[in-house]
């Protein structure tokens, strides 16, 4: 990582937008949403508080002499290591507010190390909040309001980050759970090897948080989600040390792996994982596809997932964010398309896609390049400038709320009978507060993925507000859309989690027999319910 891990809202503190920059920012939206800027008008931009000048209270436990190498109990590991990076987090801390600031903050550096933190915790009776890279939007390594008489650590695994062993010939690798995902790459790269999973949180979240919340990668199609990448894990829980068993596939019993992938760290920690890997990709190909209706452009999409061709890119972006984030005008919305391959050119899958996506009325931006050649780069398009400011979307978002205007962003997935219903009803629904609570404001929406029976839309809304109504007009669009996505049948998470933000919901749509049997879990390797407490089961 190059530069300062910023303490309070995303990335590195060097790549946060300069206060110049937000001011012009604040007064961009002023005008978009219609405020008057006239002579007197004054924006309100906020910076973060320096670190130093943060008041904590004290640890209220010492730790054992047989664990203190692993220990920080520093204020300024404490604070950052308070919360997550949601909206609501990141508000909170950008205003100072660390009142459920943790006692402790672990950073072991083997499983041995990782054991005796935990057992120590169990002894004294220490909520443990596990920690990968604390890039959690849902609430899932928020620490527990201070007043509970219990004490919190937070166990950081990032010092857990080697690549332990590379087969080859299987095209596997043993990676402990805390290491990043640059980091992994990196020392995959003198192997020839990729994990190939980019969630966009990718250079600040762990491996062991991917597993632990199901996360998606950048891929559109096929196999994109960490659990087809874990062949097996290693999970550390008060009830002792599990593995579970690491075959290419088997039929015995129900999955293992199942135990472990989403569980949010209710169980335990995960320690290390057996992941599958790729070869690096040599072919690769990018189209931007326009479309006048949205709704021709959703079957188009439909008909691509369905083709059975899995473009590893099928990104689509709705009039509004296609002009945001790809310069798109005219109120087109904007499908990118892109094949990659390690071993063939992917030119004759392009063309299939791009037969389908003409035939509904999509217009190609840039031609197709010939792929012989290796590697090619990609074309120069909409796609181009969309992926750049995909990248920088986190930053932009934190120097929104420094302007005191809401940015907020939900995602799901649901079956495609059922989208239009659902987005037609989220769309007006929002729209209407908007105009009514707010005075203006703006939802777009994009697919980031997408399956042969259904989307996984993910909405952007924007709104205006004030530093003192920021939360609470954050929280009501919150409810509003979390409320509709689970009467209309789709799921409160795509990617994201459940963490303790969605846990109402989520137990809202899940069957009993699922949720009592994950409790029935959580009693088993965790029967204080000390770890991630609230998490997943609310
Ligand atoms: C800007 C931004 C973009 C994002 N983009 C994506 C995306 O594209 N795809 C996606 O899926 N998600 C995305 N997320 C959400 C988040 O990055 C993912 O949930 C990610 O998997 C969390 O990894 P982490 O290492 O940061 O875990 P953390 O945030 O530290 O933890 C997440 C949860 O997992 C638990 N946990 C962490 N490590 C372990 C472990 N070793 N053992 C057991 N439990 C553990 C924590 O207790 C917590 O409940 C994004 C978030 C942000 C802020």
């Amino acid at each position: 990582m190059v530069g300062t891990r910023s303490y309070w809202g995303w990335g590195v503190e060097e790549k946060f937008m300069s206060r110049n920059h937000r001011e012009n920012l604040a007064y961009a939206f002023a005008s978009l949403f219609g405020r008057n800027t006239g002579e007197n008008f004054q924006v309100d931009v906020r910076d973060p508080i320096d670190i130093s000048q943060i008041d904590i209270p004290d640890p209220r436990v010492i730790p054992a002499k047989s664990i203190k190498d692993s220990i920080s109990r520093s204020p300024q590991d404490r604070i950052s290591h308070c919360r997550g990076k949601s909206f609501i987090d990141v508000v909170r801390s950008l205003h100072g507010d660390f009142t459920d600031v943790p006692d402790l903050v672990a950073y072991p550096k083997t499983e041995g190390q990782l054991v005796d933190v935990l057992d120590w915790c169990y002894s004294q009776d220490m909520v443990v909040v596990i920690y990968g890279g604390g890039s959690s939007v849902v609430g899932g390594v928020n620490c527990p309001p201070r007043e509970s008489n219990k004490a919190v650590l937070v166990l950081d695994t990032s010092r857990l980050d080697e690549v332990e062993q590379v087969d080859r010939q299987s095209r596997t690798a043993e990676i402990q759970a805390g290491a990043y995902g640059p980091q992994i790459e990196t020392q995959l790269k003198s192997h020839e090897l990729t994990l190939r999973h980019y969630p966009q949180s990718f250079e600040f979240s762990t491996l062991g948080g991917w597993i632990a919340t199901r996360s998606g990668g950048h891929y559109a199609t096929n196999r994109t989600r960490i659990d087809d990448f874990t062949q097996s894990v290693r999970i550390v829980t008060p009830r002792g040390t599990f593995e579970t068993s690491g075959f290419p596939s088997s039929g015995a019993g129900l999955s293992q792996n199942s135990l472990v992938l989403g569980s949010e760290g209710i169980f335990g920690v995960i320690t290390k994982a057996v992941m599958r890997l790729q070869d690096v990709v040599r072919f690769k190909e990018t189209l931007s596809v326009t479309f006048g209706e949205f709704s021709n452009a959703v079957e188009a999409a439909r008909a691509l997932a369905q083709s059975g061709l899995n473009p590893s890119n099928a990104r689509l972006l709705d009039e509004t964010e296609s002009f945001q984030s790809a310069g798109v005008k005219d109120g087109k919305s904007l499908l990118i398309v892109g094949f990659e391959s390690p071993v063939c050119p992917v030119a004759t899958n392009m063309a299939c896609a791009r037969e389908i996506v003409e035939t509904f009325g999509g217009v190609v931006q840039v031609p197709v390049k010939p792929s012989d050649s290796t590697p090619l780069p990609e074309n120069l398009s909409g796609a181009e400038s969309w992926k750049s400011n995909f990248m920088a979307a986190p930053y932009l978002r934190d120097a929104i709320i420094t302007t005191g205007n809401v940015a907020e962003t939900f995602e799901t997935s649901i079956t495609w009978d059922r989208f239009g219903e659902f987005h037609t009803q989220v769309l007006g629904d929002v729209r209407k507060f908007l105009d009514r609570e707010c005075g203006g404001g703006v939802i777009s929406c994009r697919f980031t993925h997408i399956y042969p029976d259904g989307p996984a839309p993910y909405y952007t809304v924007v709104a205006p507000s004030s530093h003192d109504d920021q939360i609470s007009t954050w929280r009501a669009i919150k409810e509003m859309v979390s409320q509709i996505i689970v009467d209309k049948r789709a799921t409160i998470s795509h990617h994201h989690s459940v963490g303790k933000d969605h846990a109402k919901w989520y137990l809202d749509q899940t069957s009993e027999f699922v949720v009592d049997s994950t409790r029935l879990l959580k009693n088993h390797f965790d029967p204080k319910g000390l770890v991630n407490p609230g998490v997943l089961l609310g």
